[in-house]
């Protein structure tokens, strides 16, 4: 899911609490990053006063596909009419709890039809297990000791198999925005993790030339 909010504690206190129930999160800081990663995104939680452009620009831009959750302080009645009018799934008035955040993600997530929880896949007839919510992979049935940087990678692989992601999505996924020098950081922890999947790495994890990395075998049925 997408998280767009301006103020940097909230944005990342949000991503926490949501990592905690195993869902992948990216961040976005402005409406301009936001549209970069909307098409990326199965429910955006979506700050309506953002610095570059106005939050209900990119509600518009979600359409009628993405849900969206709405945070905002402004509480008039016209806003609220406004944003549901434009598709909002919920809104949440600033200030709230994360924990009810939470709970309305998860809601939004049932009335749409989504898996309100992270799973258990896995790739290859079972060579390869990622399970979320117990936050651990295994490689033919071994544990693999993963850092926090290479999990982010390799759940964000997984999430979409044979889709490539490129560095900076990536590096989204692991830290946010505010994470410099992503390029390089991203290439080591696929190195580590490489390292770690043995003889089979490099095919498991493929180098797209130019445009980023994908996981590159077959999930399973
Ligand atoms: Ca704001």
């Amino acid at each position: 899911m997408l998280v767009v909010e301006d103020e940097r504690d909230l944005r990342e206190l949000l991503r926490r609490y949501l990592e905690r129930e195993a869902f992948s999160v990216l961040t976005a800081g402005s409406g301009a990053e936001a549209l970069a990663l909307l098409s990326n995104a199965d429910l955006v939680v979506l700050d309506l006063g953002l610095p570059d452009i106005d939050g209900l620009d990119v509600l518009r831009a979600a359409g009628a596909y993405i849900p969206v959750i709405v945070l905002t302080a402004r509480s008039s009645a016209q806003d609220r009419i406004e944003g549901l009018r434009l598709g909002a799934d919920d809104y949440v008035i600033k200030p709230f709890s994360p924990t009810e955040l939470v709970l309305r993600v998860k809601a939004v997530l049932r009335r749409a039809g989504r898996p309100v929880s992270g799973t258990t896949r896995s790739f290859q007839s079972g060579r390869l297990v990622i399970d979320e919510e117990a936050h651990e992979a295994r490689f033919d049935g071994e544990p693999l000791p993963l850092t926090v940087s290479e999990w982010g990678v390799l759940v964000a692989l997984a999430s979409a198999p044979r889709r490539v992601f490129s560095r900076l999505e990536l590096a989204n996924r692991i830290h946010g925005y505010e994470f410099g020098g992503y390029e390089r950081s991203i290439d080591s922890h696929v190195k580590n993790l490489r390292h770690k999947l043995g003889p089979t790495g490099a095919e498991m994890i493929e180098t797209i030339t130019g445009v980023g990395y994908r996981l590159g075998v077959q999930a399973d049925e």
